[in-house]
């Protein structure tokens, strides 16, 4: 399935995201963890690519096994670090696997690097590639406060723009924990003309560690509220498992309340996070 044909309805959905093995990792618990994730019959599953050190070809491999539990994968793929070769290599296994839709990225600079000559510089330019081999359906991330590396937001979005201009059909947002900020950054996608499906990234905080870490390299605005429950509970897992549960699931249902249909949950190979949400989400999603 094609992921806009899911995104242009206006019923609520939920998907998921998981990173493949580290190379010479074992893929059985990976496996696990996605056939749970399976069984609840998300919108779709997404599989990261490169990130955390995941080796490149097992995205693929977790994608290819996620399209024979019959749910529909998104495998991301980044243009900054590959050649251009590689990406049509990418793109033709992506194809053969039976895999349709992909997050089109540009990935992260490695550190001291200014400058990948023959490398494309941008996601918009890995869209346009993707866009003219043809067959699948492209997504691009975009960021409610904005791009570590542009300095103002209306820079970012004039950007996001020429990622939808070159084919993009789905936005996912990086992670935030203050719904209101999203709200105001959708509305200025709007005015900016940019009108295709934007997915909502919110990260269940199961763990205070963790997310104290991912904030401070991220930027992102951590509200008061949520900063007293990572205080409070952050060193006890199962009460943190929790709070971080109830905290999500209310954002998700007052993204739904004030027309946000689509929500990625980043699950990261925690079944158990995806389960915990959708109990709670249930009766909303399956309406
Ligand atoms: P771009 O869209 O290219 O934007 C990068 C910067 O360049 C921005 O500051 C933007 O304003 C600017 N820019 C964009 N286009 C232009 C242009 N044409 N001219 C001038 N400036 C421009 N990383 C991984 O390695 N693997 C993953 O699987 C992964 N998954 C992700 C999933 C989501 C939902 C998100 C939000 C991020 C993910 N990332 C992943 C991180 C991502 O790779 C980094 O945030 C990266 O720094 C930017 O990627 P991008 O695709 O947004 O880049």
């Amino acid at each position: 399935m094609k992921i806009p044909d899911i995104l242009f309805s206006a019923k609520p959905s939920v998907s998921f995201e998981v990173f493949p093995p580290k190379q010479n990792a074992a893929f059985e618990p990976i496996v696990a963890a996605v056939d749970r994730l399976c069984a609840l019959k998300p919108a779709f599953i997404s599989v990261t690519y490169g990130a955390g050190g995941g080796a490149n070809t097992n995205t693929r491999t977790i994608a290819e096994h996620i399209v024979r539990q019959g749910v529909t994968p998104l495998a991301h793929l980044t243009c900054l670090t590959s050649t251009r070769e590689k990406i049509q290599e990418e793109l033709a296994a992506l194809r053969s696997a039976g895999v349709a839709n992909i997050l089109a990225l540009r990935g992260d600079r490695p550190v001291g690097e200014t400058e990948l000559p023959g490398h494309y510089a941008h996601a918009s330019d890995l869209a346009a590639v993707i866009r003219d081999v043809g067959g699948f359906s492209i997504g691009g991330a975009c960021y409610p406060e904005c791009h570590p590396e542009c300095e103002h937001l209306a820079d970012d979005i004039e950007n996001l723009k020429k990622k939808v201009d070159a084919g993009v059909q789905f936005l996912t947002t990086q992670m935030f924990f203050e719904n209101n900020i999203l709200y105001r950054y959708l509305a200025k996608v709007r005015e900016h003309g940019i009108t295709v499906p934007v997915v909502a990234g919110v990260m269940p905080v199961t763990n205070g560690k963790q997310i104290k870490r991912i904030c401070q390299l991220s930027g992102t605005y951590l509200p008061s509220r949520f900063k007293m429950i990572v205080d409070k509970f952050g060193e006890k897992p199962d009460q943190m498992f929790s709070a971080g549960i109830a905290y999500a699931t209310e954002q998700i249902i007052d993204l739904f309340a004030n027309g946000v249909n689509h929500v990625h949950v980043y699950t990261m190979n925690k079944p158990e996070i995806g389960e915990a949400i959708l109990r709670n989400l249930r009766s909303i999603v399956e309406a």
